[in-house]
């Protein structure tokens, strides 16, 4: 099962993705960890994604896509994986579909969990943190017993930056942007199936369950 997750911030894609390790014992590939990683471990590659990060510049897309290629020939993406946060454009794309051959492996599915922008905003606008102890709430899900203040240590609650609507739809304009292509170029190779993420987490499982299946 070579599975591809593609879904806007706040889409619930951490939690699917951890659904689908349980269910089909093939690891989660999130782009983020595995750069992380190779950092940490001192790979080649990783030691030349840490230079280009040190000095605040974008790691080239042939360090990413080599780090992705090391990472998919280990032995436990053998019987699968679930690709999160690669590819990012069509560029990649085809640079990854280079690394399946090699493997001789074929993607099965590309899962695009889908969620209207105001549903976006709804979820992640509605987080507030903790000034004193970093605890988390969120206004709708997990409300606080008064609405400025922490349960556990009475500290004020703020809104990140990142939480504020205007920046959630900065994010969502530039996703959009990226993902588009990606979008049409896995719908082209007949790939894509689109979840609606606005469900339940269950649903939208059985959901992903069914379309994999
Ligand atoms: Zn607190």
């Amino acid at each position: 099962m070579h599975i591809i997750l593609v879904g806007p911030p706040g889409a619930g894609k951490g939690t699917q993705a951890a659904n689908l390790v349980e269910e089909f014992s093939i690891p989660h590939i999130a782009t983020g960890d595995i750069f992380r990683s190779a950092i940490k471990n001192e790979t080649p590659l990783g030691k030349t994604a840490k230079e280009y990060i040190d000095q605040g510049k974008l790691v080239p897309d042939e360090v990413t896509i080599g780090i992705v290629e090391e990472r998919l020939s280990e032995g436990d993406c053998q019987e699968g994986f679930i690709l999160d946060g690669f590819p990012r454009t069509v560029a990649q794309a085809d640079a990854l579909q280079d690394i399946l051959e090699k493997l001789d492996v074929d993607l099965d599915n590309v899962l695009n969990i889908k969620v209207s922008e105001d549903e976006v905003i709804r979820r992640l606008s509605g987080r507030r943190i903790c000034s004193d102890c970093g605890a988390s709430y969120h206004v709708d899900f997990n409300p606080p017993k008064d609405e400025d203040t922490c349960d556990k240590c009475d500290g004020d609650l703020y809104q990140r930056e990142d939480d504020k609507p205007e920046t959630i739809k900065e994010r969502l304009s530039v996703y959009k942007e990226q993902t588009e292509p990606l979008i049409n170029y896995y719908k082209d190779l007949g790939l894509l199936k689109n979840i609606n993420g606005e469900a339940s987490l269950e649903e939208v499982f059985n959901n992903i369950k069914q379309a994999v299946s």
